[in-house]
């Protein structure tokens, strides 16, 4: 159902030389709605849950996220009912944030948590009580990750994509995208994730989802943390849009293309690789200008 609804992905190549290329793969326009990344996250999930009898998605979030903002919609296509659950009590008190506004215009209702709560969301026995409570409702984990969401990651890559490209770069939250980049691809391919929090853990989650090992994290590019930024990271996406008339976003995108950037002038890369960067979208969280873009938004 999901499927019929996607637009043809388009591709720009933005650096051509006789060195390497560059080209960036636009899942920011597959969907109006259920953009990038959180478009092949879900479709797997959402065919399950229809197949299973469920009437309802939920799933948990931060009031950024672009995980939320896509099940909503999502949901409201195919015909279930959405509950997201939300960390941050004080929030419910607020004006909502272009996300949260999305989320809630496609008829998600939003449960907001205290940050204490939000930490039991993958636990077991907190799960079994919100079944409970919700018993129609198919449980989808933060960001989306799970096994089907790997799965329908596998498909953001064609078979054109693994012929003509050496190397697939995308931005990493959950690790979700880059399993299904590692899981699609092989050893003569090289998968690049770029991190946009801080620590280690990603490492272990990637291998919880496949046993490949033609992949690699870059740490240095989080900027600070998520959703932290700097006067660098927002000169670059106003600088990227100017460039390419491709717009970024500071939590994901822009963090990815930076540090690819920056790689491509260090000589990162052997002669002639070529080079697919996954733009995983989450422009809906920016609709005006992301450069304006500060922390206490959050
Ligand atoms: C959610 C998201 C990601 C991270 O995807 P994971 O599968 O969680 O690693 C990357 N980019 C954008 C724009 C996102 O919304």
């Amino acid at each position: 159902m999901l499927d019929l609804l996607a637009q043809p992905v388009p591709y720009q190549t933005i650096i051509q030389h006789a060195q390497l290329s560059l080209t960036v793969k636009r899942l920011d326009l597959v969907h109006p709605e259920i953009s990038g990344n959180k478009f092949y996250k879900l479709k797997n999930n959402i065919h399950f849950a229809l197949a299973e009898g469920f009437k309802q998605l939920l799933t948990f979030g931060g009031a950024f996220s672009n995980h939320i903002a896509a099940t909503a919609a999502a949901g409201k296509l195919a015909g279930l009912s959405t509950i997201g659950i939300i960390r941050g009590e004080e929030l419910a008190q607020r004006p909502f944030n272009p996300t949260l506004m999305q989320a809630q215009a496609n008829g998600m209702q939003l449960y907001f948590i205290s940050r204490h709560e939000y930490k039991y969301r993958a636990d077991q026995a907190y799960l079994q009580t919100l079944q409970q409570r919700f018993p129609q409702a198919y449980i989808i984990p933060e960001g989306g990750t799970n096994s089907l969401a790997v799965t329908g990651c596998k498909e953001i890559l064609s078979s054109q994509d693994l012929e003509n490209y050496d190397v697939f770069c995308c931005a990493v939250g959950t690790g979700g995208t880059m399993s299904g980049l590692i899981e699609a691809s092989s050893e003569q391919h090289q998968v690049l994730g770029f991190p946009v929090l801080k620590g280690n853990f990603l490492q272990a989650e990637i291998t919880q989802w496949t046993n490949k090992t033609h992949w690699q994290l870059l740490q240095d590019y989080h900027f600070g943390g998520y959703a932290k930024t700097t006067p660098a990271l927002l000169d670059f996406i106003q600088h990227f849009k100017k460039a390419y008339s491709i717009p970024l976003e500071p939590i994901y995108t822009a963090k990815m293309l930076f540090g690819l950037i920056d790689l491509i002038q260090k000589n990162y890369f052997q002669p002639h690789t070529r080079i697919l960067a996954i733009h995983s979208g989450g422009l809906q969280g920016f609709p005006l200008h992301p450069e304006s873009f500060s922390e206490n938004r959050l």
